[in-house]
């Protein structure tokens, strides 16, 4: 009698899945650099990194209240600037992976991550698993 051992595991990706993700990721890079530049121009010192525009801030005849609603304002597009900014790091480094061949596999266990997870966020790094790692 032959026993089987049933394995299950996650398929890796195929070429044609990688070259999905890999427009998705591309699609996704170019909205946020979009995005970014709404906010923030490329900081010409340091290639990939971008640095705040502030909106033409007229300190001599702005009163008052009307500064801190600049610098408010300022304070929000930063937030928007970082959050925005991390988001296209992680969306580099799957593309990064993408050409080093190791797209999709996870970071912690090297095993492949679930598709489904990749749908949801192409750039993510690690398998439901380690998703906490994220
Ligand atoms: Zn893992």
């Amino acid at each position: 009698m032959n026993r089987y051992v049933i394995v299950v595991h996650t398929k890796m990706l195929s070429k044609e899945k990688i070259e999905y993700f890999k427009k998705k990721l591309e699609e996704e890079k170019m909205r946020l650099e979009k995005e970014l530049e709404k906010v923030a121009r490329r900081n010409p010192n340091v290639p990939g990194d971008w640095e705040m525009v502030p909106e033409d801030l007229n300190i001599e005849t702005a009163d008052k209240s009307e500064l801190s609603d600049v610098f408010e304002d300022i304070g929000t597009r930063a937030v928007i600037e970082d959050k925005i900014e991390e988001r296209l790091t992680f969306v580099n480094q799957a593309l990064g992976r993408v050409q080093k061949g190791t797209y999709g596999i996870c970071l912690v266990c090297h095993k492949p991550i679930q598709e489904k997870r990749l749908e949801a966020n192409p750039s993510a790094r690690h398998c439901i698993k380690h998703a906490v790692w994220q």
